[in-house]
Order: C-alpha cells, then structure tokens, then sequence
C-alpha cells in the first residue's frame, strides 16, 4: 500500500456525522414498531430452521468505577449481590428464547462484552457458561471471546478464563500515558498491563487482542507513539484502535472531559495515520477501519481471500446468519429482524421480572435493506463493491440497482477516494481513510432532518 498525501482541508471535508456500520440500517434508522410479538415472530421463524448456525452475544454491564470516556451501557456497582441477581435474569431470558427456538441449537460465535465480563467472579462465570453450554450446543471450534479490564484481572483468573474454554481475550489498554489515563478517568499501570497479557500468553490464549483509543484529551503524537510502539513489542494477534467518539448528548459521564486538550479533525486523524503507519511498519494487515491484525491470523487470511465479515460485534471470519443477544442493551439479528434489548439495568430488569422478553426496539429488514446491507458491509469488510456480487440473489448487478445511489460518486472519484470499472468500485489506498464516507452513498436512511445528531465524526 502507498502512502497518499492527505492534506487538512481534505479532512475537513470528509469529517463529518457518520455510521460505523455494525449493521445496516443503523440503530437510529430503527423507527418501526416492533415489539415483543415481532421478536416472538422472528424466534419461531428461527425455529423451523434448526440447522442455522448461531452466535450469541452478552452483556456484562458491571464496573467497579465509571471512566469518563466511557460509551458503553454500564452500571457501577460495588454490591456483589448485583451480579447474582443479574443471572437470575439472565437464566430467565435464555429460558424464554429456548423456550421458543428450542434447546441445543449449535453456536459458533460466543462472545462477552460489557461493561466488564471479568468483573464476574470464577464462579458466576462458571454459572453463564454452564446456563449457554446446557442451553445450546457450543461447536468444538467456536469462537468463544471476552472482554477483559486488566486492572482487576489476575494471573489465576486469566488461567481460569482459558481452562472454561475461553479461546479469545481482549485487553483494554487505550494508552499507555499516564497523564492521558488521568484526563479520562482511568489509572491503569503499564506493569499490570503487561502482567496480564504475560499471563494470557502462558495460559495458551489462542487469540490475545489489545484495544486502544485515539483522540483521547491529553493524548500527543510522541505520547501515543510510545504506546503504539510499547504495544506492538508484545505482538498481539489483533489491535483495535477505535477513535473516540465525543457524544456527550448521549453520553453525559463525558461532559467531565476537556476537550479544549483534545485533538480533533486533522490533528486527530494524524493520529490515526500514526496508528496506520506504525502497524504497517512491523508487517500488520490493516483491517476494516480501525482493526490491525498480524499476517497469520485469520482476519489477514480472510481479507486477503474477501471473505471477511461485520456484525454488531466487529469483524468476524465465521459468520452466522443469525445473532442471539442476551443482557441489557444486547443487540440480535435474528431471521432478518434486528432487535435491541431495554438499554437501562432497571429496564431489562422489569420486563425480565414481568415474564417478558426485554426488548425496547427492533427492524424488520426489507428487500431494500438486504441490498444495501450486503453492499455496505462488502465495502467496510473487504473494500470493494463488485457488481456481480448482487447477481445471484436479486437478478441483477449492482451498478444496476444501485444506479441512483451511485450518482453520488463522481466526486468521490475525483478525489481519489474510489475507482470505478467493469469490476465494481475499489476504494483506493487514500479512500482506506474515509471508508464510511464512501459506504455512506448507499445508505437510504442519511438525510432524515428529524434525526438527533447520534453519530459520531468519520474521522
Ligand atoms: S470504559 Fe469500560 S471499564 Fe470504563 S466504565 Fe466503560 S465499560 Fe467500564
């Protein structure tokens, strides 16, 4: 790949509001109404296709404290009782989908976020995934990953994680700086980082990811060079360095940042050009948007076969057609109907208690949506829109379907972001940075006047 010049005023035009794209349409598209009834609907569909493969995603929402940058659908609490009570519900909600899907369904994606799974004692770890395992039928091979906070991880605890079938682990590391970890609330010494990942590594972990953040108050070229470098010396299989998305309108623990030390636009992307150059330096395959991933690991491969994948839970290599969710906040896509438990602790808890299923929000995907889903995704996983790639499914090529959409191209193509031929579009190396903007083109839903400013910049 060729190092394109980019100069500020180019930045400035294409840094605007922007989707990520875990899913198309996007959460704030979700305007139908759409139920429990509807989610029944889609789980007794999924049940007259008992051979689908499925992935299952969780929710641990608990932190001992809040960080300031925090975007996630968190609770802190202290009180261990919490927890309990939390699988309890758990248990309830796994029930009442098996209940209509029915049991020993195979799955070949399992993943915890949060909020902070390894929050969870051995025991109540234990208990989710002896509840998953009696419930489903975990495939030898699964992916089965987590996401773990380093500052309340322990050697004894990572061996745990790995010995209870755990073949995947992400560390949250965001930067190395102390005066940075200071500014967004979070105190995480480099010894203990290093620790932990020490200890994954001699417990066998298959895949061991690091995260970082870019764009955070205080954060300096020099400073985040030195993390970038302190990280790639430990050769993680997988990096993912996610801009940070100041949304205080929906994030109000942000208010408390300084942003006046923050950078933004061009000197934040400069930044991310850091992150790029850097991974690129020592021989990491630039994935997606944000990920990096070392040459023998499966997303290299899949990238470079065009077979890589995006769901709600990031860049995957073994896709399944349909994702449970469980836990506040969790997001499904279940038999082309997107779903979206209640976002609040309380929520969740209160339909759960009343014997409901506890989503606040769903789509049901149309024909259109499938379109353009496959489309978009296509372009944020393997950068490339080939025409053929629409023709099995609807008939049709996509430079065909897509001809109103694609009126918005040219000067995108004139400013070197995409190329156009017999093949399809390709984004361009200089077009890697401004990816969403491209895959934005095609989405039917940008432009609503009535909608809130929810997305963050693209850059
Ligand atoms: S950033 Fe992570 S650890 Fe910090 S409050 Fe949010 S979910 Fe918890």
């Amino acid at each position: 790949m060729t190092r394109p010049e980019i100069s500020a005023e180019f930045v400035e035009k294409y840094n605007t509001a922007g989707p990520r794209y875990t899913s198309y349409p996007t959460v704030p598209a979700w305007k139908q109404k759409f139920g429990e009834t509807e989610y029944r609907e889609a789980l007794t569909e999924l049940s007259g296709r008992p051979d689908d493969e499925l992935a299952i995603y969780l929710h641990v929402p608990f932190c001992a404290k809040a960080c300031h940058y925090c975007g996630c659908n968190m609770l802190v609490t202290r009180e261990q009782g919490e927890v309990g009570r939390y699988l309890d519900r758990l248990e309830q909600e796994v029930e009442r989908v098996t209940g209509l899907i029915g049991t020993g369904r195979r799955v070949v994606q399992l993943h915890w976020g949060g909020g902070t799974p390894n929050y969870l004692k051995n025991d109540e770890i234990e208990r989710v995934l002896n509840m998953f395992g009696n419930a489903f039928d975990i495939a030898p091979d699964a992916e089965v990953s987590l996401e773990v906070d380093p500052r309340i991880a322990s050697a004894d605890q990572v061996g745990f994680l790995r010995e209870s079938g755990f073949n995947r682990i992400s560390l949250g590391v965001q930067d190395f700086e102390k005066s940075v970890q200071e500014n967004i609330g979070r105190m995480q010494s480099r010894e203990k980082t290093l620790a932990i990942y020490q200890a994954c590594r001699d417990a066998g972990f298959p895949g061991v990811n690091l995260d970082l953040v870019y764009g955070l108050p205080g954060q300096t070229a020099e400073s985040f060079r030195e993390t970038l470098h302190g990280v790639i010396d430990l050769a993680p299989d997988r990096v993912a360095c996610f801009s940070y998305a100041h949304v205080p309108w929906v994030r109000p623990n942000q208010e408390v940042i300084d942003t006046t030390i923050m950078a933004k636009g061009y000197d934040k992307f400069q930044l991310f050009r850091l992150t790029v150059d850097s991974f690129q330096e020592r021989d990491y395959t630039w994935i997606g948007i944000d990920h990096f991933a070392r040459k023998d690991d499966e997303l290299s491969v899949a990238l470079e076969k065009r077979a890589l994948h995006r769901n709600f839970m990031g860049y995957a290599t073994r896709p399944a057609p349909h994702m449970l969710a469980f836990g506040m906040s969790g997001i499904g896509d279940v038999c082309d109907r997107f779903v979206q438990n209640d976002a609040t602790y309380d929520g969740w808890s209160q339909k759960v208690d009343a014997g409901d299923l506890p989503i606040v929000k769903g789509h049901r995907l149309s024909s259109d949506d499938k379109l353009r889903r496959r489309a978009i995704l296509n372009i944020m996983c393997n950068l490339e829109l080939p025409w053929e790639l629409t023709r099995a499914a609807y008939g049709k090529p996509a430079d065909e379907l897509f001809a109103d959409s694609l009126k918005a191209l040219p000067p995108l193509i004139q400013d070197g972001l995409v190329t156009r031929d017999d093949f399809g579009l390709r984004i361009t190396d200089k077009g890697r940075y401004f990816v969403r903007n491209v895959a934005m083109i095609l989405d039917a839903y940008l432009g609503d006047p009535t909608d809130k400013p929810i997305f963050s910049k693209t850059v």
